[in-house]
């Protein structure tokens, strides 16, 4: 059905673009291609590049974006996927990323997730992480099974310092400030639409709506 969508998914850490990707996924016949699984997947195999990377991505530390267009797999992968009818990237944080992506495809839909950075801090206090694998755990919405432990390893998990809600709020700061040009970037290509909300269960309505005229638009043009 979806013949057309080469789609990036944009918002903040913690914003819920994990949980709105895949149900995308579930719900509409797209690829998913997401730079944060694989660096996830370097630091759980404890490459060299997913050592080198593990101190930036655990600390939000500045530096990490000049470091990933530059991994051999994050590019690889991507290509790998060109040429596929349907994808939603979410690769792009720089506009350098943007414009790298642009090179490789032509961009449809950048999808921005918009929710306030307090409901974010509030959210990001109740999270705790397996460190060598990045897993994410949110008591409130996505609790381990046994308290305090990873699923896969049994392993303890942590609240990291950089969760505190000073520290998020520089994250934020930061994302904001790298953000904006991407969003810029989009809004003059004329693809950039937003969702705003508290929750994913509140955004999601408006995203399935969204991609569904959106398809609905493209068959009708095939
Ligand atoms: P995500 O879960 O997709 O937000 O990714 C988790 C973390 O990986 C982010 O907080 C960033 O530190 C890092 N990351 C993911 N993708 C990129 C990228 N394209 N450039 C720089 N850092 C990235």
């Amino acid at each position: 059905m979806l013949k057309v969508f080469k789609g990036v998914m944009i918002g903040a850490p913690a914003s819920g673009k994990g949980t709105i990707s895949s149900r995308i996924v579930k719900y509409f016949d797209v690829q998913h291609v997401s730079s944060g699984d694989v660096l996830r997947n370097h630091m759980l195999k404890n490459t060299e590049y997913g050592v080198k990377i593990k101190e930036y991505v655990n600390n939000g530390k500045v530096g990490l974006s000049e470091l990933v267009p530059s991994s051999a797999e994050v590019p690889s992968k991507m290509q790998n996927v060109d040429g596929k009818n349907s994808t939603l990237h979410r690769f792009p944080r720089t506009r350098a990323q943007a414009e790298e992506l642009s090179g490789k495809e032509s961009i449809t839909v950048a999808l921005n997730l918009v929710v306030p950075f307090e409901i974010i801090i509030e959210r990001v206090k109740g999270r705790w992480i397996h460190e060598p694998s990045g897993r994410i755990y949110n008591l409130e919405y996505s609790p381990p099974k046994v308290p305090g432990k990873d699923d896969v390893t049994g392993e303890d998990l942590i609240q990291r310092p950089d969760d505190q809600p000073e520290a998020v709020r520089k994250r934020l700061e930061l994302y904001s400030a790298n953000i904006e040009p991407v969003l810029e970037y989009y809004r003059k290509e004329g693809v950039l639409k937003e969702f705003a909300g508290n929750t994913s269960n509140e955004i999601w309505p408006k995203v399935y709506d969204y991609l569904q005229s959106y398809m609905k638009a493209k068959a009708a043009l095939n």
